[in-house]
């Protein structure tokens, strides 16, 4: 099977559009996402509405707990807590109740799927080092467990004597002998300094896995920001990749 796998949409339609564009061209079998389809940017009902049409299973993010009103946000930073308030009074009683029935983890296939991390998916912690990544090797019982949340792709590989590192570049063969946290980037809002939305194809056969980039309309993304009253940081963010 090749899955498609998507994650961190956060409202933006031009990105999630021309990444449903590129799976399909490429020919996936079925689609999976890790979660955070709303909050940040200006079309949340519309993403969601794409998404439940393309993707088979369908995880849940802090983002759209908190838009659910089912996440205390008063951590977030203020531009994220803006629009989540914004983003809560965009989407239908229908989104709502949807997004809430969604799971934080699941096994799928042979890999699993969280938004955050596998040890605590309800904490929203961050994998951001080798130390958070060897804490959370324990905590699934597959090869590999794809992750998204932090919006900057990795590949963290444990070898059979339990060494931990990052595996540079884009693409990676699967080693019998090894475990892997891969985290598959952001569609909507990729922080790695690279603005195009980010996306990643999973061959169970040949356990190929590859993270893929597509140029999308920033600039339209942008104007919508804007135009609906979105802290003008949010666009901003957009161009820069960060
Ligand atoms: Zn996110």
């Amino acid at each position: 099977m090749r899955y498609g796998l998507i994650s961190d949409i956060h409202g933006n339609l031009e990105a999630l559009t021309v990444v449903i564009k590129e799976l399909e061209k490429r020919n996936v079998d079925e689609v999976l996402c890790l979660g955070d389809i709303i909050g940040y940017g200006p079309d949340p009902e519309e993403c969601v509405d794409l998404v439940k049409r393309y993707a088979n299973v369908i995880l849940a993010g802090n983002h759209d707990y908190a838009a659910m009103g089912i996440l205390d946000i008063s951590y977030f930073n203020p531009h994220a807590r803006r629009a989540i308030e914004w983003t809560a009074g965009q989407i239908s009683d229908e989104t709502r109740k949807f997004l809430k029935e969604r799971p934080l983890m699941m096994v799928y296939d042979d890999f699993t799927i969280v938004h955050a991390t596998p040890a605590e998916p309800e904490k929203w912690n961050y994998i951001l080092s080798l130390e958070d990544a060897a804490d959370n090797f324990a905590h699934f019982h597959n090869q590999v467990c794809f992750i998204g949340h932090s919006h900057v792709p990795v590949i963290i590989a444990k070898d059979k004597r339990g060494k931990i590192s990052v595996r540079k570049g884009q693409e990676i063969q699967l080693q019998d002998s090894e475990k892997y946290i891969i985290n598959i980037g952001s569609v909507g809002q990729p922080r790695d300094l690279d603005p195009r939305a980010a996306f990643a194809i999973f061959d169970t056969e040949t356990k190929h896995y590859e993270l893929l980039r597509a140029a999308y309309d920033i600039q339209t993304t942008q104007q919508k920001i804007l135009k609906k009253g979105l802290p003008y940081f949010l666009a901003e963010r957009l161009a820069k990749g960060q």
